[in-house]
């Protein structure tokens, strides 16, 4: 019987890897043909100031516009661009997207604030980073100051990387980074220094907990403070409700992000938004 049963489990697992190698083969061929055929499109999240709501920054977050499943999430098809390599190309075109629009607002009449930009570890490992994102600024003209980087905190646990003087000559045209997801990690936080960052992004996990958690105020009052020593920006990611403004408020975080702001929005209406320049926020005590 354990015989019979283990040979099931065999064939069943067997069966449930071939599926899964066969959909990832398919996945990747239809991102390709999706690059070719230019059904990717950017959604744009706004960044405000905690204590005014005014939009200091917006972040671009990708989506594909698919044929037959409709807008597909970032989540469906990161992974895999990543694995077969995909990202540069994808993450090429992201950032000249993001540079594109930004001009494009700009020749409107629209003041734009700094654009995040999401960059994965495989992409910033290309011998060509640099060179690439110069020239996408360059092409599209943007101002390098208008440009923000997000890497992932994985990039600190390589102080002697060979990609830290690209990311200084970035810096030093202009282009700002911050590190995306903080806390989740197992960075050395004596690194940070060594790298061109400017502001740390508290991850939503952390948030997600605010205020009742004992242990995520613990950690978010803790990046709060470190970032504050260290002269890095700080700014808190998924903040969905009032409780979590209040909380984070009072611990003098300087900059939110999340759906209680608004969530990511295609280009028109992140358009709207910033020709009036801020949002309303939900005043304490207003209820959510
Ligand atoms: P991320 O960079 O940490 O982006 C934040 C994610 O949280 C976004 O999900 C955003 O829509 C979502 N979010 C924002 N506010 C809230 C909130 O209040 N509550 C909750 N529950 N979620 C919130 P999205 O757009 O699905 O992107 C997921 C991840 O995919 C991103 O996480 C990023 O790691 C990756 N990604 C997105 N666009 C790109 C890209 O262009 N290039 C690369 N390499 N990665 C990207
Ligand atoms: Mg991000
Ligand atoms: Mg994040
Ligand atoms: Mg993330």
């Amino acid at each position: 019987y354990a015989k019979e049963q283990g040979r099931n489990n065999w064939q069943l697992y067997e069966r449930t890897l071939t599926t899964r190698t066969t959909a990832r083969l398919v996945l990747e061929g239809d991102i390709r043909k999706a690059l070719e055929r230019g059904e990717f499109r950017l959604f744009y999240q706004p960044q405000v100031r905690a204590n005014d709501g005014a939009v200091i920054g917006i972040e671009a977050l990708i989506r594909w516009q698919h044929p037959q499943r409709g807008l597909v999430f970032p989540g469906q098809f990161i992974p895999v661009a990543e694995e077969s390599g995909l990202i540069v190309p994808m993450g090429e075109w992201v950032l000249n997207a993001a540079c594109s629009q930004v001009r494009e607002w700009q020749r409107s009449g629209v003041m734009v604030p700094r654009v995040a930009v999401n960059v994965s570890a495989r992409q910033l490992g290309t011998p060509d980073f640099l060179d690439t994102v110069a020239a996408i600024i360059a092409a599209t003209g943007v101002a390098a100051d208008l440009v923000e980087l997000e890497l992932t905190e994985s990039i600190l646990m390589d102080p002697e990387a060979k990609r830290i003087k690209g990311l200084f000559r970035l810096r030093a045209m202009g282009v700002h980074f911050s590190i995306d997801d903080f806390g989740t990690g197992y960075s050395s936080l004596s690194y940070i220094k060594r790298f061109p960052i400017g502001t740390l992004k508290i991850d939503q996990s952390f948030v997600r907990g605010l205020p009742q958690n004992a242990d995520d105020a613990g950690i978010t009052t803790a990046i709060i403070a470190m970032a504050r020593s260290l002269d890095l920006g700080v700014i808190a990611e998924g903040v969905e409700s009032r409780e979590q403004l209040d909380f984070l408020q009072r611990a003098q975080c300087p900059k939110l992000q999340g759906y209680l702001f608004s969530r990511p929005v295609p280009p028109d209406e992140m358009e709207a938004l910033l020709r009036r320049g801020r949002i309303v926020l939900p005043r304490e005590g207003a209820g959510e």
